[in-house]
């Protein structure tokens, strides 16, 4: 066997290909062995538009099981899947059209596996070593231009296994499958650990509450953004009962609010169990399946991973391990910049980890507010926020002044007012941790993946100190 990923993934594959991998939500299924079929025909079909090995194929498509094919079959014959967010507009995929130099560029995964539908399967898998490159992952890029991450075949499977031995799946579990597959959790976090423990997926196209209500009935595991969450505690059809049978609630790419966790535990009796990534590395830390979750941590760094802290208790978050990315596509400067010289990748992010080795995440580094030529860690004002009477969830952000540098500003949910909010702020805080403004609004701007983009409230109030 190779260390071709597809390889890995296939043979996780059940033994009887007749079982359903995908549930859909009209009632039919999709087998293991239509999935196999499929992915070979469509590995025809992109052999036959050229596409060789270290070929970059470039897709930007709606979600489907077709859409599955097309990466599996690109795998299978040694080319790098190059996934785009569909939100991307025409202009922004220029960028990525001219970066990534693909061989192809696939914007209809369904129409694409309808015309391969006549072609023979191709059955051998193209032989990869495991520093070969999978798949470019473009980061979201919210500062400069987005950068495509290099995910190693070697890389790719060393984290799916850890993942399907952390989180225990096996050949029984059912994952509700709502995640976008243009970003590593949808695509790689939760479709890997169903394939290698030939699972089956409940698979929407998207969140939709009436759709997850009805597929949560067969499920056992759900993995999720914490919007997923919050969308789930706000349906009051969301009981005890719906999730009773339910092994697991995993969550992440976002930090998960500690009052949305208590909230989930109060109504279902269960504790979700956050996790922390990043395209260039996957997975990095969990909390455990078995032992005490707890909220505001994202757990202990998964097997092989060295995970430390640069300056100080709390730092810079820097990582060594086999998840890690090989470098950002075609950067060679930008990637020599964001290793450590023995090794380690800093990841952006802030954090510490306490004496029992979990991780607590404070923010990014780029988020880092300097008032006054004071530190401030944007998290540790959203935390004290977050827990005044009337909020909902706060952001704090640092907005140019021209005394303090930066000043440090609050955006939050909630029914609350400004004053009141600072007033009590400057009980628990320094003077100049205490937010100069704090802005009231209905909603914050979020990513498809629910993170907040701060970079969005920087320009939306550029001006208030000025
Ligand atoms: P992306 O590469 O788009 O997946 O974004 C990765 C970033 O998301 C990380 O560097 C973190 O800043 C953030 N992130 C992911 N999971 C969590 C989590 N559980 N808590 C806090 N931040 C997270």
């Amino acid at each position: 066997m190779s260390a071709n990923l597809y390889e890995v993934l296939a043979a996780g594959f059940p033994a009887d290909r007749g079982k359903a991998c995908f549930r859909l939500p009209d009632g039919s299924a999709l087998s293991y062995s239509a999935l196999e079929d499929g992915t070979g025909r469509v590995a025809a079909l992109l052999k036959a538009r050229g596409v060789a090995i270290g070929d970059r194929v470039l897709v930007q498509t709606a979600k489907s099981p077709e859409a599955v094919m097309l990466y599996l079959a690109t795998l299978k014959i040694g080319a790098v899947f190059t996934p785009l967010n569909t939100a991307y507009t025409e202009s922004e995929v220029a960028y990525f059209r001219e970066d990534a130099e693909p061989r192809v560029f696939i914007t209809d995964a369904v129409a694409f596996a309808r015309e391969a539908a006549a072609l023979a399967p191709v059955r051998e898998t193209t032989a990869r070593g495991e520093s070969d490159v999978a798949s470019l992952i473009y980061t979201s890029g919210t500062t400069g231009r987005s950068k495509g991450a290099m995910l190693t075949h070697g890389a790719l499977a060393a984290n799916a296994r850890a993942l399907t031995t952390a989180w225990a799946f096996t050949g029984d579990d059912v994952l509700l499958h709502a995640l976008p597959i243009f970003h590593v959790h949808g695509l790689f976090i939760a479709m890997h650990c169903v394939f290698l423990a030939g699972a089956s997926m409940v698979w929407l196209a998207k969140f939709d509450d009436a759709q997850v209500l009805a597929g949560l009935k067969s499920a056992t595991v759900m993995m999720g953004v914490p919007t997923f969450y919050t969308r789930l505690l706000e349906n009051a059809a969301f009981t005890r009962d719906t999730a009773a049978h339910m092994r697991v609630f995993i969550c992440g790419s976002a930090p998960l609010l500690p009052s949305t966790f208590a909230e989930f535990e109060a109504r279902t009796g269960k504790r979700i169990l956050e996790r922390y990534g990043m395209s260039e590395a996957v997975i990095i830390t969990t909390n455990p399946l078995n032992g005490d979750r707890v909220a505001g941590s994202v757990g202990y760094p998964l097997p092989g991973v060295e995970l430390r802290i640069a300056g100080g208790e709390t730092g810079g978050i820097e990582i060594r391990g086999p998840s890690v990315f090989k470098g950002y596509w075609r950067m060679p400067e930008k990637t020599a910049a964001e290793f450590t010289a023995d090794g380690f990748f800093i990841t952006g992010d802030v954090g510490r980890q306490d004496a029992d080795g979990r991780v607590w995440i404070s923010g990014r580094a780029k988020d880092l507010i300097i008032s006054g030529g004071y530190n401030v860690y944007p998290k540790e004002i959203e935390l004290v926020l977050d827990e005044m009477p009337g909020v909902i969830e706060s952001a704090v952000i640092g907005l140019p002044h021209k005394d303090f540098g930066e000043a440090v500003t609050a955006v939050v949910i909630g029914a609350c007012a400004e004053d009141d909010l600072i007033a009590a702020a400057r009980k628990q805080l320094a003077a100049f941790k205490v937010p100069k403004r704090v802005f009231i609004v209905q909603d914050l701007p979020r990513n498809a993946m629910g993170k907040v983009q701060k970079n969005v409230l920087r320009t939306t109030y550029a001006d208030t100190f000025s």
